[in-house]
C-alpha cells in the first residue's frame, strides 16, 4: 500500500489500542511515513538527516566492519534495530526489526529505513573519515524477510 494509506491504517490501530502501553517505534514510524507521503524528495530529507547525525558521533574503530560493529552495539541499545554485517568487507548489512519497520504493520510498498541508511553513511565517514553511499535494497516494511543495505565508498 501507499505511504498514505499506511499512514491510515496506522492512525486507526493507535486510535483503537489508546490504553496499551505506548509504542516507542510509532512516533518515529509515523515521522518517517508522513514525510514520505509528502514528496519523493522526502527520501533524500532522511537520508541527510541521519547523516549528519551520523557525522556527528565519533568512534575509536577506523576500519569499517569495525565502525559497524560500533554502530551495532549503538543501535542495539537505542532500540534501532539489530543490525549484522554479513560479509567480511563490510558492504551488505542487514537490520532486522528496524525502529521504523517494528511490527511490521502496515506493509508499504517502498523501503521506509532512510534514515538509517543515511545515519549508517553518516557514522561510516565519521569512523573511516571516507564518504559512503548506504542504499536499502530490501526493507520489512514492503514485506521482505530483512532490511537489507549496500553499502560503498563515495
Ligand atoms: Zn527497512
Amino acid at each position: 500500500m501507499d505511504f498514505d494509506d499506511a499512514i491510515a491504517v496506522m492512525a486507526e490501530h493507535e486510535i483503537k489500542h489508546a490504553t496499551d502501553e505506548p509504542d516507542d517505534g510509532f512516533v518515529m514510524r509515523q515521522l518517517a511515513l508522513s514525510l514520505l507521503s509528502v514528496s519523493a524528495g522526502s527520501q533524500q530529507l532522511l537520508y541527510f538527516a541521519g547523516s549528519k547525525f551520523g557525522k556527528k558521533l565519533s568512534f575509536d574503530a577506523e576500519d569499517r566492519v569495525l565502525v559497524l560493529e560500533d554502530v551495532a552495539d549503538l543501535f542495539d541499545r537505542w532500540g534501532y534495530g539489530e543490525l549484522t554485517v554479513t560479509d567480511e568487507e563490510g558492504t551488505v548489512i542487514e537490520i532486522d526489526e528496524s525502529l521504523f519497520v517494528d511490527d511490521l504493520e502496515p506493509t508499504t510498498d517502498k523501503p521506509v529505513c532512510f534514515f538509517l541508511a543515511g545515519m549508517i553513511a553518516g557514522c561510516l565517514q565519521s569512523g573511516c573519515g571516507e564518504k559512503h553511499v548506504v542504499n536499502e535494497i530490501a526493507c520489512q516494511a514492503q514485506d521482505d524477510e530483512i532490511c537489507r543495505f549496500k553499502v560503498r565508498e563515495a
